[in-house]
């Protein structure tokens, strides 16, 4: 198990130093910008949609490792897919990440991204992991206002 986990670290530390897809797109059907104010995580989100297919992906931002890694790892997993399986994809990294302490769920449907299961034991970094797919969730369903990972859930938003 522990030597699952520090796999899943290397990965995570791979994603963080050289990002991939870290780049603006030079004409993105769809631009969305999100925010972690919790932990001072930004992020630029540029997709490219054809025929409800995203064809090209990228981003830009500052932010902490795993909000990094996370951004890395969505772009390379929803790129060439199409949009509704994307969002399936949110679903299932939406659950495994707020499953709680022995919460399960299904390596099957989040693949790759498993590697940030580990995130869910750590509350204050689950809104780093969530940030860049609220955003592609955001850019997906036309939001043009940026995403904030302290507004939509819970209440007290100012
Ligand atoms: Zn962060």
């Amino acid at each position: 198990m522990s030597d699952l986990r520090d796999l899943y670290q290397e990965v995570i530390l791979d994603h963080n130093r050289k990002p991939r897809n870290f780049r603006r797109l030079e004409a993105p059907t769809c631009s969305l910008d999100g925010h972690n104010p919790l932990c001072g995580d930004r992020i630029s989100l540029d997709v490219t949609l054809e025929d409800g297919v995203i064809k090209d992906i990228g981003f830009a931002g500052s932010g902490c490792a795993i909000s990094k890694a996370s951004a890395s790892l969505m772009t390379e997993s929803v790129k060439g897919k199409r949009t509704g399986e994307a969002e399936a994809l949110f679903e299932a990294v939406h659950q495994m990440l707020l499953r709680g302490p022995g919460g399960q769920f299904d390596p099957d449907e989040v693949g790759d991204l498993e590697v940030l299961a580990g995130v869910a034991e750590y509350p204050t970094r689950i809104k780093c992991a969530m940030l860049s797919w609220h955003t592609l969730n955001g850019a997906l369903h036309g939001a043009h206002d940026a995403v904030s990972t302290e507004t939509g859930d819970e209440s007290g938003g100012s």
